[in-house]
């Protein structure tokens, strides 16, 4: 298929001050704020595999009640980026629940997911090993990347590995 002008629809999920809202900023994506309200929305236009890929990322608050707007973009998101902070052990148990979250709006385990571990860069302050995040994204059957917003270390590759998990279960039959 030609992706052209493909759009794809990416939710960033995770517990408050675990880096979503720097993350698309200290990458390489060159993004555009598109809306300001309780929950940011981004957009930019990237080559993922040589071909062109408009990126519609929507950073959300966080919060954990099942709330209906939690609801409305958990059945809008093509994929998402499960986020938790390798230094903030309670913000990986709560990246651990979200497969459940998005199951209970889509009824289906097989959408677009990668798991990212940030914040590598605080190796003293960490609380969650590599081992941990690999097992919870097998667990997740999903990508899984160790990050740093703060040295601008592997961000990309976490949108990239998403867009590129969405295009795979696209060319499934
Ligand atoms: P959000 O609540 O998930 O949107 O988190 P923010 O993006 O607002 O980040 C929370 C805090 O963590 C901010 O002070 C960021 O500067 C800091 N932060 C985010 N990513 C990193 C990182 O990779 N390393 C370090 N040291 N700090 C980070
Ligand atoms: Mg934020």
């Amino acid at each position: 298929a030609s992706g052209g002008s493909r759009e794809y629809k990416v939710v960033m999920l995770g517990a408050g001050g675990v880096g979503k809202s720097v993350m698309p900023f200290l990458s390489h994506l060159n993004v555009n704020v598109v809306l300001c309200f309780s929950e940011d929305a981004y957009k930019t236009q990237v080559r993922i595999d040589n071909e062109p890929a408009y990126l519609d990322i929507l950073d959300t608050a966080g919060q954990a009640e099942f709330t209906a707007m939690r609801e409305q973009y958990m059945r809008g998101g093509e994929g998402f980026i499960i986020c938790y902070s390798v230094t903030d052990r309670q913000s990986f148990q709560e990246a651990a629940k979200f497969k459940e979250l998005i199951f209970q709006v889509r009824h289906t385990y097989e959408i677009p997911l990668v798991l990212v571990g940030n914040k590598i860069d605080l190796e003293q302050f960490r609380q969650v090993s590599t081992e941990e995040g690999l097992n919870l994204a097998q667990e997740y059957n999903c990508g899984f990347f160790e990050t740093s917003a703060a040295l601008r270390f592997c961000i990309d590759d976490a949108f990239h590995g998403l867009v590129r998990e969405i295009r795979k279960k696209e060319s499934m039959p």
